[in-house]
């Protein structure tokens, strides 16, 4: 077995990885011990990495170029050499009738750094347009914005290891316990070392990570703004500032403080809903601890303040003085793996290369003399379209060709419809990816299949600067190329029909090295130089931190300690923000406000982590989070179905009573999209996931859209016919494909029992035993009975129309059972039509054990208490540990919390693997007591 040291591909802590394989198949995976993000660990996530590229989870790789002849036609294969001259062609033909900006590139926070440069060479310097935006757009735009007004330069001041020496944590809009998970273990060890440590959590949901604060303020939906005024309202006052620091060292601190003289804390407490002695207990610990640290994130960025919110943050930390020295500083955590390279590279609408700016026309000189261009191919002179101005431009039918990399928009930008219309409307939609089945890929003119994890070479950036390589260590299937090489090659060709007299082709580079080397040259004496750095640097002394200039011993751990910061005058600037609450609030049509975000075991849209039936295991089905209050109001009991209702569109979900909802708000995840969860709505139309419901309001300085706070009305959908069905070995894109028949419908993959419960190499037990371990389940609902052809199709789907299939049918009351059992007596497959709970059924099937000794009860009408009890929700994925067996432990446990919880570990292992549980095994310890048997 080999081993190759890389990065995980998911979040921006990027942790190092090392990827067990044969040269062909990925056998296994495991922390990097010497890799600084982690230091050996990784979440579930990344520890199931492997499994990813099991044979049963590549069923579904895109491994050929393809092309449509028609709109819903199936795909034709293409070899990549035609391909590129079709598609050169195409491109050009546009070009030559409607000019450069007609075509628009939509690419991703995931791709590599060689690969956004690539990207950004073939629209900018080849196409001629300025139209490149990334889903980072999504992510980081805010934080980006307000580190270049506040602090003159996109760049996070602070290290991970600022964590540990910090005496507060002020953790904002962000639930690194879920999305930042190996972070998290940071936190709690620092946390443990030093139990002086403040924790301060801001957001409206009591989640895993507020759970951990001192203090938590769960604010009302978009109100930051107002909490951070308020809070440095109460520095003024109390003469908790650093004021010699104000005077040397920045400008505009008299403007704020005039904007925050009506903000004090007992008006920003009506305004967040929260006390007014917390807010001055918050802006006491900020201002007085010895090292105050911010973490924060998407609760922060994704806004129509999200700009004017981290930049009060920051307000906040010059003001006090908690920048520039151990243990401090406004230090935003970036979402994807590569959203930082990506702003490096300038593979956005609004930045270019080495953080240069495309409305100026110096640094655009600057970039194409390192491109090599001529004077008659000069750059864009603008910035381009981002993200949704991209759509909206195609929807009008002025972007005509949309070329989506690595990202899956038809899932993840909010207001759907208006993405749909935009993909209908463009003549080409050239869709690069490593899969098949994506929701984006189905809407596709063309099909570029493209590498994915451990299969390509290059670099990515994580959150605290660090550049770490990325490596192949098998190759990627069939054709599937390097993103980089598809866009090289594409431009090379587009370069021979749009530039023909260019006398050197801006596409040299002959790997991805070699688009790095042009990078690392773009950085030469800017805020980011890299230009000590290189390839044999990181492989030899690992990940590195930039800046990392010509000449220096190492890469720099923290920004501005000498108080001199990136502005032309070396000050910082601070920004007299004003609160504004979201573009949408509550009203009496739409009386909730809507939340979306992640789950602990899922990545972004599921598009890897939705193939491995284990990741769905802590959260299997698609649910809103409601109250139990609102709940109660309405008359809803768990598991009701709900239709959630926006100014744009309609979901279907379960209702989920809890508590750490504030009331009047809803959670739904952001991983569920038509691929998993799908319907009709009441008036026929199709239902698109989540962001059906989601707003396209964005910050007016950043452009980012407003992900957290759509104002919903909740009702209760009437679909009482159900239909549960699930099958080991059934193909899961059979099932999805009948999603939008039903009036709800979702459906994800399941592991064997085999695959359960195994920690470390066990696991790979899914790609070893195949397709047949690896089973789907499916669930829907429908205001009447299902017509008997979609009923068919379904029964198809499953193999349950073979012969030897038990059935049990009552059709005056519209009641179908179907099972096949295997000649162990396990049930293979299985379809429940018209019962009201088949619930037990489906425990019966996971479990795998045989059904014979229920006897003629599997065929019997329903009635009485359900033959199987559902099975209690699993805590620790890595070793497949459920509630009820923590609960028992616990019970005949006495000692100190801490105690409690290492019994619990020493008996059932739960969250001695990669420890993303660990925060609900706190809370169970907490919830549980003992029951001493006298
Ligand atoms: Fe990957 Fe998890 Fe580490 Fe994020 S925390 S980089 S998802 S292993």
């Amino acid at each position: 077995m080999a081993e190759t040291r890389s990065t995980c591909p998911y979040c921006g802590v990027g942790c190092g990885v090392i990827i067990e394989h044969d040269g062909a198949q990925i056998r296994g995976v495991r922390g990097d011990p010497e890799h600084p993000a982690n230091f050996g660990r990784l979440c579930t996530k990344g520890s199931t990495l492997h499994l990813t590229a099991a044979p049963v989870a590549m069923r579904q790789r895109l491994r050929e170029p393809q092309w449509r002849p028609a709109r819903g036609a199936a795909p034709e294969t293409i070899g990549w050499d035609a391909l590129n001259e079709r598609l050169a062609a195409r491109i050009a033909d546009v070009v030559a009738q409607h000019g450069p900006e007609a075509v628009a590139f939509y690419v991703s926070g995931q791709l590599l750094t060689e690969d956004y440069h690539a990207f950004n060479k073939l629209a900018r310097g080849v196409i001629g347009t300025p139209h490149i935006d990334s889903n980072s757009r999504l992510c980081m735009s805010s934080a980006v914005s307000a580190y270049k007004k506040t602090l003159g330069a996109d760049a996070p001041p602070a290290s991970y290891e600022d964590v540990e020496q910090a005496d507060c944590l002020f953790i904002a809009g962000a639930n690194p316990a879920w999305a930042h998970p190996v972070l998290f273990r940071r936190v709690e060890a620092a946390r443990a070392a030093r139990p002086d440590m403040r924790i301060v959590v801001v957001d409206p949901r009591r989640t895993e990570t507020a759970e951990l604060a001192d203090l938590h303020l769960a604010i009302q939906p978009g109100s930051d703004v107002a909490l951070l005024h308020g809070m440095l309202h109460a520095c003024i006052w109390e003469g908790w500032l650093d004021t010699e620091f104000i005077e040397a060292h920045t400008q505009g601190f008299d403007a704020l403080k005039q904007r925050v003289r009506a903000m004090t804390p007992a008006q920003a407490a009506r305004v967040c809903g929260v006390p007014e002695a917390q807010i001055l207990e918050a802006a006491r610990l900020f201002a007085r601890s010895a090292a105050t640290l911010s973490l924060y994130s998407m609760g922060l960025n994704q806004s129509t303040a999200g700009t004017a919110k981290n930049s009060a943050l920051i307000n906040l930390h010059l003001a006090t003085r908690q920048i520039g020295r151990p243990g401090t500083g406004p230090f935003s955590l970036t979402g994807q793996p590569n959203a930082m390279g990506g702003r490096e590279v300038g593979g956005m609408a609004t930045l270019l290369p080495g953080h240069r700016d495309p409305a100026s026309a110096a640094d655009r000189a600057e970039v194409a003399r390192l491109w090599g261009l001529d004077a008659s191919s000069a750059l864009p002179d603008r910035p381009g379209m981002t993200a949704l101005e991209i759509f909206e431009a195609a929807a009008r039918g002025e972007v005509r060709v949309l070329w989506i990399a690595c990202t899956n928009p038809a899932q993840s930008l909010p207001d759907q419809a208006l993405v749909r219309r935009a993909l209908a409307r463009c003549e080409l939609v050239i869709v690069q990816e490593a899969y098949a089945d994506t929701a984006t890929a189905a809407l596709a003119d063309v099909l570029l299949p493209a590498a994915s994890w451990g299969e390509k070479e290059g670099t990515v950036t994580n959150s605290e600067r660090r550049i770490s390589r990325v490596r192949a260590a098998v190759p990627a299937p069939g054709a599937a190329r390097a993103d980089w090489r598809i866009a090289r090659d594409l431009g090379r060709a587009l370069e021979a029909r749009l530039h023909p007299a260019r006398q050197a082709s801006v596409f040299a580079a002959e790997s991805a090295e070699d688009l790095w080397l042009e990078h690392r040259e773009a950085t030469r004496g800017r805020d980011l130089d890299i230009t000590g750095l290189s390839y044999a640097t990181l492989d030899a002394a690992g990940p590195q931190q930039w800046p990392y200039p010509e000449g220096a011993a190492g890469g720099t751990q923290r920004l501005y300690a000498d108080g001199r910061f990136a502005t032309s005058d070396g000050r910082a600037c601070f920004q007299a923000v004003a609160y504004a609450p979201p573009d949408e609030r509550r009203d009496a049509r739409h009386p909730f406000t809507l939340n979306t975000g992640r789950l602990r075991d899922q990545w972004h849209g599921m598009s890897r982590t939705g193939r491995l039936g284990r990741l769905f295991e802590h959260a299997g089905r698609p649910q809103v989070a409601m109250h139990p209050q609102d709940m109660a109001r309405r008359g809803l009991a768990d598991g009701a179905l709900v239709r959630l209702r926006s100014r744009r569109g309609e979901l279907v979900l379960a209702v989920r009573g809890d508590a750490a909802q504030a009331p009047s708000s809803v959670f739904v995840p952001m991983h569920w999209g038509p691929e998993f969860l799908a319907g009709r709505g009441a008036d026929g139309a199709p239902l698109r996931g989540v962001n059906a419901l989601t707003t396209r309001a964005r910050c007016p300085d950043s452009q980012q859209p407003e992900l957290k706070a759509a104002a919903v009305a909740v009702e209760r959908a009437e679909l009482p016919w159900r239909v549960v069905a699930a099958g080991w070995g059934v193909d899961g894109a059979a099932l999805a494909a009948l999603l939008g028949a039903f009036d709800y419908a979702w459906r994800h993959p399941v592991s064997g029992p085999e695959t359960l419960g195994r920690a470390g190499a066990g696991v790979g037990a899914q790609g070893v035993a195949g397709a047949a371990s690896v089973g789907e389940q499916f669930e829907a609902a429908c205001a009447q009975p299902a017509a008997p052809a979609l009923l068919a199709r379904l029964v198809a789907a499953l193999g349950l129309d073979a012969t030897g299939t038990l059935r049990y049918a009552d059709t005056r009351r519209g009641r179908l059972r179907l099972l096949r059992l295997d000649a162990a007596g396990r049930i293979v497959a299985l379809l429940s039509a018209g019962e009201a709970d088949a619930g037990w059924l489906v425990e019966l099937w996971r479990g795998a054990e045989s059904a014979a000794p229920l006897g003629r009860r599997l065929l019997a009408p329903e009635g009485g208490a359900a033959p199987v009890a559902p099975r209690s929700p699993q805590v620790c994925n890595c070793l497949d540990v459920r509630q009820d067996r923590i609960e028992a432990v616990l019970r005949d446990c006495a000692g100190s919390a801490a105690e409690r919880l290492a019994a619990l570990q020493r008996q059932l292992r739960c969250g001695t693997q990669c420890g993303s549980c660990l925060p609900a095994l706190r809370r169970l310890v907490e919830a549980t007591p003992v029951e001493l048997v006298v």
